[in-house]
């Protein structure tokens, strides 16, 4: 049956949020059936939320939990051991045994996709990505291309999640049986055999089609919500925020935004400059976000400098602290083509080469800034983009910098977010 909105819903594409379940609305006809919340994202990259009947889902029978045991686990990339590594596991959905080289190619696209996005690009190094191969009986998913095909597969993957076209369920303690037979886990992403754009958020995973080029945005979303503690920073019209200060760092409820005070008035990667925004976290009044329009509220645009900051804090933690350095050509602090020394006082910033720019061609500059001991400096990259600097790139605290970009005029910018003394900066432009 079609409902109102159905029109809507067939141009956008989905993906799930926080699970809570609700009360069922009070025009839902007799039964109190329990729903939940899922996000709805539209091509042109926004997000909103629907409300869909909760998704009944058995657990991991003991055949599913002796499938698990029994599946192979490669590396797509291994760093280092897991105990000093942000683990990410993928697995699969709707591929058979003959199809294991397709779910590399996909699983591969997609952890590319993440890695080329700010920070995973900074630790790409610092990360192992763990393929699980799950085998399906039966090839795809169900529900794709349309409504009512089904397919025997692993972790009984579906389309027309709720009844919203593009929402790509599963079934979540399947999939977390088998992600847990990589070495650790610290992200899950599911990748499914199709080609149909979609996705869906769970509290500790993302799916995602394997097969789809775009749909990566997606799990680099989701990720926000579960790597990095954020908050969504899109509203509903017309809601209003009365709970107390949130927890998550990229939302609060003070209009002077001093929950990031630090970042107050700093250009950001995604446009505009740090403050304090109305709307976020769902709803349009009586809580602020820190820039206009994040990844937390478009998928297209890049983090803020709050969701690169909550994002790098994650992972680090993960990670010991310090990005590995890419092993690439002027990647690691030594060896730059350029490098400037210089110091700093708490609080204090400069733009390097000597306060001007520099002209680069398209392609992917690499830095490395080392500050004093004890000190926390940070390292920006910003771009002319014809009338502003445009902050592209940010660095940990110590961290290398990586970023592909358009030719053009750039330059450097060294912080310090506290402690003083002399630092070296060293890059090496496309
Ligand atoms: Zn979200």
């Amino acid at each position: 049956m079609r409902r109102r909105g159905s029109i809507f819903l067939t141009v956008a594409v989905l993906c799930a949020a926080g699970l809570a379940a609700m009360p069922a609305g009070a025009a839902a006809a007799g039964t109190a059936q329990p729903t939940e919340w899922r996000e709805v994202f539209s091509p042109d990259g926004t997000v909103t939320r629907v409300e869909i009947p909760k998704q009944a889902e058995g657990p991991a029978a003991f055949a599913d939990v002796r499938a698990a045991a029994a599946s192979e686990v490669t590396a797509l990339q291994e760093t280092g051991p897991s105990a000093s590594r942000f683990d990410v596991v993928i697995v699969g959905d709707g591929y058979t045994a003959s199809e294991m080289g397709l779910l590399r190619q996909h699983a591969q696209s997609k952890w590319n996709e993440i890695a080329d996005t700010a920070p995973w690009n900074t630790y790409r190094q610092s990360i192992n990505v763990w393929l699980v191969n799950v085998v399906s009986n039966e090839s795809g998913v169900d529900n794709d291309p349309s409504q009512g095909v089904n397919r025997d597969t692993a972790l009984d993957m579906y389309f027309n999640c709720g009844g919203i076209e593009r929402l790509l369920c599963l079934n979540e303690s399947k999939a977390k049986e088998y992600a847990a037979q990589a070495p650790e886990a610290d992200a899950i992403l599911a990748v499914g055999n199709s080609a149909t754009y979609g996705g869906a958020g769970y509290p500790s995973l993302a799916t995602v089609s394997g097969g789809n080029a775009q749909a990566g945005r997606i799990a680099i979303h989701e990720l926000g919500h579960s790597v990095g503690g954020l908050a969504d920073e899109y509203y509903t019209p017309g809601t209003a925020y009365t709970g107390g200060e949130p927890k998550e760092p990229n939302v609060t409820t003070d209009p002077s935004g001093s929950k990031w005070a630090s970042y107050l008035g700093l250009s950001t990667p995604d446009g505009g400059v740090i403050g304090a925004y109305q709307g976020g976290h769902q709803y349009e009044r009586g809580i602020y976000r820190p820039s206009q329009d994040s990844l937390m509220r478009n998928i297209d645009k890049p983090f803020n400098l709050i969701g690169l900051a909550a994002m790098e804090g994650a992972i680090s933690s993960r990670t010991g602290g310090t990005p590995n350095p890419d092993p690439g050509p002027g990647g690691a602090c030594t060896g730059h083509e350029t490098s400037y020394t210089g110091s700093l006082t708490g609080g204090g910033s400069v733009y390097e080469p000597d306060g001007g720019s520099f002209d680069a061609g398209a392609g992917t500059h690499h830095a490395c800034l080392s500050g004093p001991s004890g000190s926390n400096f940070s390292l920006s990259l910003l771009y002319w983009n014809g009338t502003t600097w445009q902050t592209v790139a940010i660095s940990g605290s110590g961290g290398t910098l990586t970023y592909n970009g358009v030719g053009g005029y750039y330059t450097y910018q060294v912080r310090s977010v506290s402690g003083s003394g002399s630092y070296t900066l060293g890059y090496t432009t496309p």
